[in-house]
């Protein structure tokens, strides 16, 4: 298909290219403000750009990533304090070289800062960072920033020392930092973030480090902070301790949650009102801390809301698309159903035949063995002594009433409840006190019963970072296909829950794991999806080469979808192997007299 491939490297292309094109029309604009604005709004252009890169930091760590910092400000001063100290030094390579210089070294501050989060959240982990801001101004006040005694102004890159010279300089910087952010966000890195926001165990199911996550976003945006304070300082020359006050991050972050920071637009926007908002006030003779008052208000209506004002732009317009593509659908539909001779309807979309015999087990080595799984939850045993196999290549299904110890069981094995006791193998290997990060990079995947789909990813983003791998653009698309996913543009905040959770499946099977724990998959699911996703899933192990241990409540679905079967009640296993064996078994029948659901 060299047409099909011409298409995708050209749409790859286009990708590639417009960001850049947009940085480059930003610059080109800029170069024209800087021609065109007269001296005393070129400074304060060039303070709004110095905040809308500290604001596109702070949209990392907490739009992205969904913590909260609250010292900024703080790392700007460490880059304006790292540029001043090397222009004392006359250090060679100029301004440009101090800058990165101050932005690294702001970024390793960043990392350090970064380190409670690992285990503090929500409102501590603000006290912390904005104690850590306070003792930091405190300091600051103390050592200065260097050369400030002796009057040593930092000195400008060559070719930009005029005030209009300088704002176009500091355009550069912020077309340089939108796009690095840009690229980060559509990556790895940013789909970590995004994932460590909506579930850290979801983000640690995957084989993503949470504490990597979130250093990263820590680093990153502390590194903006950095280049924002290193900018200031060629912009003032001396620097003083009060432009990096507590108080002044404070309002730099309700102004990122407010603005919604992480869309790069609305960090630019927020940048702005950073400097219009004050200069307004002062023209119309009010105080200027007032400022600060106002963005608290938007700032507290932003969080009341629960929706900022990029965030709700963007609503609008995807609603309208989502009404498009769902009109386009429909008609596409209408149009199939109206020449069903012209629309040969494709091989993986007939309507799936379950076999009506039962899958025979695999023999060999088992992918997954237990022994003696323990689970207490204070007084509750919630799996007592539990002992299973999985065959290679096998799909066991795990059956049992509400309370069994089915969830429990995935959580152990996946390695999210450290009290468990007892051995698990995962092929020859020894999981042992394994973190569920190392377990799902040796092979173990697990999906959960409650949603832990990222909704701020595309599904192309989510399958990528789930499988972990480097897939081609066909094989994402193949495999959604085959579970019947949406394509892999569709937005995951755009589709149903049950929706999600396919793709969920879909994802983790494109890891290629060596197991894949269900956990009720189908949920959510209408009857016909829920018998198609039977069917693909008993297919599963002989074309992409896993184990599969599926939690299924409909009896029909597992007899003819599992060839091994586990019987959980009350956290004991009543009965184990091949299928038609547990279910003729006397102790299996006994118990679900009556059980009408499984039935
Ligand atoms: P299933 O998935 O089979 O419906 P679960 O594994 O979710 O059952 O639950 C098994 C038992 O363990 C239930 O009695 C449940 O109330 C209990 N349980 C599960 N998780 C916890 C927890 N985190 N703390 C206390 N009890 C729990
Ligand atoms: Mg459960």
């Amino acid at each position: 298909m060299p047409h099909a491939d011409a298409g995708l490297a050209r749409s790859r292309a286009l990708r590639l290219a417009w960001p850049i094109g947009v940085a480059v029309v930003g610059v080109v604009a800029g170069y024209l403000l800087s021609i065109g604005l007269s001296g005393y709004f070129v400074f304060l252009a060039v303070s709004a750009v110095t905040a809308a890169i500290a604001i596109l930091g702070l949209g990392i760590v907490t739009g992205s990533a969904g913590m909260i910092a609250l010292c900024q400000l703080t790392f700007a001063a460490v880059g304006a304090w790292v540029v001043s100290l090397f222009n004392v030094l006359e250090v060679p390579g100029g301004f440009v070289v101090w800058l990165i210089a101050g932005g690294l070294a702001a970024g390793v501050v960043g990392i350090l800062v970064g380190l409670p989060a690992l285990r503090l959240r929500g409102v501590n982990l603000a006290v912390v960072t904005l104690g850590f801001a306070a003792a930091f101004d405190v300091t600051l006040l103390q050592i200065q920033f260097p050369g400030s005694k002796d009057g040593i102004p930092v000195l400008r890159p060559e070719g930009f020392s005029t005030d209009r010279g300088y704002f176009f300089f500091s355009i550069i910087v912020l077309a340089v930092c939108g796009l690095v952010v840009f690229w980060l966000q559509r990556g790895r890195w940013g789909s970590s973030w995004k994932a460590v926001a909506f579930s850290e165990r979801g983000t640690a199911s995957v084989g993503q480090s949470v504490q990597q996550a979130k250093l990263t976003a820590f680093a990153v945006s502390a590194a903006l902070g950095g280049i924002s304070g290193g900018l200031l300082a060629g912009q003032v020359q001396l620097p003083f301790a009060s432009s990096f006050t507590p108080l002044q991050s404070l309002a730099l972050y309700v102004l990122a949650v407010m603005s919604g920071a992480y869309l790069i637009d609305m960090a630019i926007f927020g940048g702005i009102l950073w400097v219009l908002v004050p200069e307004l006030l002062k023209r119309w003779g009010v105080p200027q801390d007032w400022g600060f008052v106002i963005f608290g208000a938007l700032g507290v209506q932003a969080l009341t809301s629960g929706t900022n004002l990029g965030q709700g732009i963007r609503n609008l317009w995807w609603k309208r698309a989502d009404r498009r593509a769902a009109a386009a659908r429909e008609a596409a539909k209408a149009d199939a159903a109206a020449h069903p001779a012209v629309v040969e309807p494709p091989v993986e979309a007939s309507v799936p035949t379950l076999p009506t015999s039962a899958p025979r087990p695999a023999s060999g080595e088992p992918a997954l063995s237990v022994t003696g799984l323990t689970v207490r939850f204070g007084a509750l045993k919630a799996l007592d002594e539990v002992s299973l196999e999985v065959p290679a290549g096998s799909v066991m299904g795990l059956i049992g009433p509400n309370g069994a110890g089915k969830s429990t069981f995935v959580d152990a094995i996946s390695g999210f409840l450290p009290q468990a006791s007892g051995a698990v193998r995962l092929g020859g290997t020894t999981l042992g006190r394994m973190s569920p990060t190392k377990r799902a990079r040796l092979g173990l995947r697990r999906t959960f019963q409650q949603d832990r789909v990222p909704p701020a990813l595309t599904v192309d983003a989510y399958v990528r970072f789930v499988a972990r791998r480097r897939v081609t653009a066909e094989e994402v698309a193949e495999v959604l296909d085959f579970f019947g996913c949406p394509p892999a543009r569709t937005r995951l905040a755009g589709v149903d829950v049950g929706t999600r959770r396919l793709v969920e499946v879909a994802a983790n099977v494109l890891a290629r794991p060596r197991v894949l724990l269900l956990d009720e998959p189908a949920a959510g699911l209408s009857h016909e999806e829920h018998l198609e996703l039977g069917a693909r899933l008993r297919e599963v192990p002989a074309r992409y080469g896993m184990a599969i241990v599926l939690i299924e409540h409909d009896l029909d679905l597992v007899r003819t979808v599992c060839s091994t079967l586990t019987v959980l009640d009350f956290g004991r296993v009543l009965a184990s192997g091949p299928q038609d064996e547990v279910l003729a078994d006397p102790a299996v029948i006994k118990a679900y007299m009556g059980e009408t659901e499984m039935l």
